[in-house]
């Protein structure tokens, strides 16, 4: 099935910045066979599955054939409920972003029909409405069709099934005769297929045909995802299996963007491929990737096309992709040459229904799933924690640190307690801070402690690793939401709305300290000026957010006066300290 880039369809500047700026990176197959028919004017049949982009397909010859200095009705869209009038009103209006002069507007049922009047006379020249308002509007006299264009009807079949049958046709006879019909329908059911014999002319039928070939090799599965907790649901999934080298597909370049953020923030070895990379940079990421330089690539599919490899253990489709072919395409980059891979899905909300439909279309075998439990995750992560320990005793990958452990037993602890408080230690136990320097400072934008403790990903089996620092939340909401804080995100805020520093414990606070990355301030450094200038024991400060010139520092309550007060014009990395309560300070 052919996509082309938007700019061979002969669609104008003003689109192509658009759909840039959507994030479309190239046409969908029913937009590259729709738009450049539909430009010439010809009347049309569109079938394609669910999900497979017929919105833009009819908006974009539909923004091109306005006229914006006439100030009145050139298009009608039709469809069949007000939910997806409003959706295709979104869409076209952001296509139509950059067209000076052009106005789209929905109308359905249920809203106030005085602001629809207002919409209507203040000249708008695309209505998008469901056709029992529009008939609505053409009885009053506020919705005069005498100089359209082009009629849409979008899910002919479903507004059939709806009873529009008879407002369809009367509508149809009301416009003028010299129109364009662009009609599109999931199924052709007798009853289309006498409406279109009747009200169009010519047309050409452009059938675009799911035909996915399954890929025996790899188990697929999808999970039910909440949106904003998709991330913590991939955290779960890479961490249980322990993977170690995947793709994780979103489906534009601002979602591959923040989750690579997110997932850097979190200790993952991740790396980004999109379109807006040069063609330097895609390659040098290419082959760290086939290097196994990190584990985890993070991609567009239009960004992955060129991408050769065959030994990934998982395809994640953090997004649905568009269609089941997209589908296919991605999830055949693993269980290659005979060995089995994995695919892992997220659907979130209605795009449930896209993706049955899809497995309708492409007869896809894929089964539903839970997500794993944070015990299964737990335990999982102890595993593996149990093996590395016992792989690198087996090896002796270790260089000996009989010094300090002959000190230490020497003071009479018992070498059980002295490795249960080191595995304590790794696992982001309260002190740890103290006792670990972060990993990766340049790009981490505020590893919380427990996190910090490992470059990479920690194979430790950490109660609060990646999510709250201290302790773990309770079963419920808290849960899954995770709290990779996001403050020093560039411009652009992360898709998924999760607060930027969530889980402050109860009697905790937080303080503000004039000295941050730019210093290089570690949270040892700040955790040890803290503890060896109050003589309060390192526990009371908890999560550390550190960013480019200062720093936020959670600490108890009934620590904070102290903190203030013994830690004022102390020097920290060459800077007199000035703490304040966050939101209280000046500078
Ligand atoms: P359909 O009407 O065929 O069910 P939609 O028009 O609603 O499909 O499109 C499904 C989703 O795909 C929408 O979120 C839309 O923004 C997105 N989409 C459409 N075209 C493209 C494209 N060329 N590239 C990426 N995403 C697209
Ligand atoms: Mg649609």
């Amino acid at each position: 099935m052919e996509k082309r880039p938007f700019d061979q369809l002969g669609v104008s500047a003003e689109i192509l910045k658009a759909v840039a700026k959507m994030g479309f990176e190239e046409a969908s197959p029913i937009q590259t066979a729709v738009i450049p028919v539909a430009l010439t004017g010809r009347d049309i049949v569109g079938q394609s599955s669910t999900g497979s982009g017929k919105t833009a397909a009819f908006a974009i010859p539909a923004i091109e054939r306005v006229e914006p200095a006439r100030r009145v009705v050139q298009v009608l869209i039709l469809c069949p409920t007000r939910e997806l009038a409003v959706q295709v009103a979104e869409e076209t209006g952001k296509l139509a972003l950059f067209k000076k002069g052009v106005r789209e507007v929905p109308i359905y049922g249920g809203q106030s029909y005085d602001r629809q009047f207002r919409a209507l006379e203040a000249g708008v020249q695309i209505v998008i409405g469901t056709p029992g308002r529009v008939m609505d509007h053409m009885d009053r006299g506020t919705l005069r069709l005498d100089a359209l264009k082009l009629v849409v009807l979008d899910e002919a079949d479903r507004m059939l099934d709806m009873g529009f049958r008879d407002d369809i046709e009367k509508i149809l006879s009301a416009v003028p005769e010299q129109r364009q019909l662009l009609f599109f329908s999931a199924t052709m059911p007798r009853a289309i297929q006498e409406l279109i014999g009747r009200y169009s002319r010519d047309p050409a039928w452009l059938k675009i045909e799911a035909q996915a070939q399954n890929a025996p090799q790899v188990e697929q599965v999808y999970f039910e995802v909440d949106r904003r907790s998709k991330l913590e649901a991939l955290a779960r999934l890479i961490d249980v299996h322990d993977f170690r080298y995947g793709i994780i597909f979103c489906s534009t370049k601002i979602m591959v963007d923040d989750l690579d953020e997110h997932l850097h923030s979190r200790g993952y070895a991740v790396d980004r491929l999109h379109g807006d990379l040069s063609q330097a940079q895609r390659t040098r990421v290419m082959e760290k990737f086939r290097e196994r330089k990190f584990e985890f690539l993070i991609a567009t599919d239009v960004a992955a096309r060129g991408l050769d490899v065959d030994d990934l253990e998982v395809v994640f489709n953090f997004d649905l992709p568009n269609d089941a072919e997209d589908y296919t395409h991605r999830i055949g980059r693993t269980g290659r040459a005979g060995r089995s891979g994995r695919a892992f899905t997220f659907v979130s909300g209605q795009e449930i229904y896209k993706l049955q439909s899809m497995i309708r279309w492409a007869k896809l075998r894929i089964r539903r799933e839970r997500l794993p439990s944070l015990d299964e995750v737990e335990e999982a992560r102890a595993n593996v924690f149990f093996e590395r320990i016992r792989a690198t005793l087996e090896a002796k990958q270790f260089k000996p640190h009989d010094r300090m452990i002959d000190r230490l037993l020497d003071q009479g602890y018992a070498s059980t307690d002295i490795c249960s408080a080191l595995i304590h230690l790794l696992q982001g136990g309260p002190t740890t801070p103290a006792v670990v320097a972060p990993a990766k400072v340049e790009r981490v934008a505020s590893p919380p402690p427990g996190n910090a403790a490992v470059p990479g990903r920690s194979p430790i089996p950490a109660a609060g690793d990646g999510r709250a620092p201290r302790g773990t939340p309770a079963d419920g909401e808290e849960e899954t939401t995770p709290s990779a804080p996001s403050s020093e995100r560039a411009p652009g805020k992360p898709k998924y709305d999760r607060p930027a520093r969530t889980g402050r414990e109860a009697g905790m606070t937080t303080l503000f300290f004039n000295v941050g990355r730019k210093q290089l301030v570690t949270p040892a450094d700040i955790v040890g000026k803290i503890a060896g200038v109050t003589r309060l024991p390192a526990d009371v400060v908890g999560a550390i957010d550190i960013h480019q010139r200062h720093t936020l520092v959670d600490v108890a309550e009934s620590a904070a006066e102290v903190v203030l007060a013994k830690l004022a014009g102390i020097k920290l990395k060459g800077v007199a300290i000035a703490p304040a309560r966050a939101g209280d300070e000046t500078s």
